[in-house]
């Protein structure tokens, strides 16, 4: 059975047509277009650089805030 016209879009990111089962639906009351701008896999990239980004900045000022403060914790006696 041929249903014709499959809904597509274009990722804002790739700029690739992908069908709309290709990304990810937001639950937003009174947006009418629910789909996501991006495709799963653009934000599935997304969200893992802005993790490894947090987690570098968090490991930097978790640095920052003890290097100072706890100097006798790094020296371990035995
Ligand atoms: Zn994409």
């Amino acid at each position: 059975m041929n249903t014709g016209v499959i809904a597509t879009k274009v990722c804002k990111a790739c700029r690739q047509e992908k069908p709309l089962g290709e990304f990810y639906v937001q639950v937003r009351p009174g947006l009418r277009d629910a789909t996501m701008t991006v495709c799963k896999e653009c934000h599935r990239e997304r969200v893992k650089r802005a993790t490894a980004e947090r987690k570098k900045k968090s490991r930097l000022s978790w640095r920052a805030s003890h290097s100072t403060t706890s100097v006798r914790s790094v020296r371990c006696k035995r």
